[in-house]
């Protein structure tokens, strides 16, 4: 496997809050079952290659093969896919590139609110939380929340006050803040006040398809057969009354069960909620014995799609078959099993 170098110095001081961990080495293919699967997306929207600067790309495509590289680390090593699965969105927390920890979008009050989820095919056990503003690492909380609290879904002050008393780290707000995030809000923020002065009537906050995602997540299935599944996000620009998106929310964003598959979302998250995507691509396969790539085209590219829902997911089974459809101009992912890798950012790759 090559290692990314990051062409220009401007570029690579995007990333400079993201360590560089070292490489796994190389593996054999395996033809049938993979020994174990690992897949990740740093958001899907409209990214266009048009649009994108050699620089850029460079730099995003050296982050998710730094991801890669943390999670199939766990993997190799016999690691949980729980396990890699938090390292891996750890890190991509850390990085200002995405929308989720450092790097968040913020909502109309100019504050950054995470939400994130995980789950863990052994037995279905989940963990979620929704708009915390202080914990540097949302899915090290998430997790927390499903093996140190008889809960799975904890919000706000509540959250918070449980990360404190369970040993998170707890970072000044400032620590989310990127001037790119700061000056979309302000983009946003004049585009709203337009809207409203020409129809005279307040607009609610709505999705702009113009926007640029970069919620992260991550799917493995590790040497034991077991899966787990986990996103993380700073929701949508501009959001307002403590908006939550699907990405925190189990059987919308998030899914996992060793009997089928672990999916993981990135999207317009109202969509996603009311049409419980990772859990209807479970559902397809339980119920109707579909297979992972059928199930996840079927909900993406059809479903979604008639009713006007953008995004993608991440997904794998449970012979380390990945899936990664979206419906969007483009979506950051990556997949890495024994003896492939690859990263991708656009539609035609
Ligand atoms: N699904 C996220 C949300 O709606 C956003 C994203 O995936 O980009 O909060």
């Amino acid at each position: 496997m090559k290692k990314t170098i990051l062409p220009v110095a401007a570029i690579a001081a995007l990333i400079t809050a993201c360590e560089q961990p070292s490489q796994p080495s190389g593996e054999t293919r395996s033809p049938e079952r993979a020994a174990y699967s690992l897949a990740i997306h740093g958001g899907a929207g409209t990214i266009l290659r048009a649009e994108m600067s050699p620089e850029k790309e460079a730099a995003y495509r050296a982050a998710l093969d730094t991801a890669l590289n943390i999670g199939e680390t766990v993997l190799r090593d016999g690691g949980t896919a729980l396990d890699a699965v938090e390292q891996t969105i750890s890190w991509l927390e850390d990085c200002p590139l995405f929308n989720a920890g450092k790097g968040a979008v913020f909502t109309h009050e100019g504050k950054n609110e995470l939400d994130a989820s995980i789950m863990d095919g052994r037995g279905q056990q989940a963990g979620a939380v929704g708009g915390v503003t202080n914990v540097r690492h949302p899915i090290r909380l998430a997790r927390a929340v499903m093996e140190r609290s008889p809960h799975v879904f904890l919000s706000g002050r509540g959250a918070e006050q449980f990360a404190g008393e369970n040993g998170l780290e707890i970072v000044d707000p400032k620590w989310f803040f990127t001037q790119n995030r700061w000056e979309s809000l302000q983009k946003a923020l004049q585009q709203e006040a337009g809207q409203n002065n020409k129809h005279g009537q307040l607009k609610l906050p709505d999705h702009n398809p113009d926007h640029k995602f970069g919620t992260v997540g991550c799917v493995a299935l590790d040497r034991e057969g077991h899966f787990a599944a986990g996103t993380s996000t700073g929701g949508m620009t501009n959001k307002k009354w403590n908006r939550i998106g699907d990405s925190p929310v189990i059987g919308a964003g998030t899914y996992a069960d060793d009997a089928a598959c672990a999916v993981s979302c990135t999207g317009h998250g109202e969509f996603f909620i009311r049409y419980a995507v990772a859990h209807d691509v479970w559902a397809l396969m339980m119920y109707k014995g579909l297979s992972l790539a059928d199930a996840a085209d079927l909900v993406i590219n059809k479903k979604l799609v008639e009713k006007g829902g953008q995004g993608g997911l991440i997904a794998v089974d449970k012979d380390g078959h990945i899936a990664m459809p979206f419906n969007s101009e483009g979506m950051y992912r990556g997949f890495a099993k024994p003896g492939e890798r690859k990263i991708m950012i656009f539609r035609e790759q």
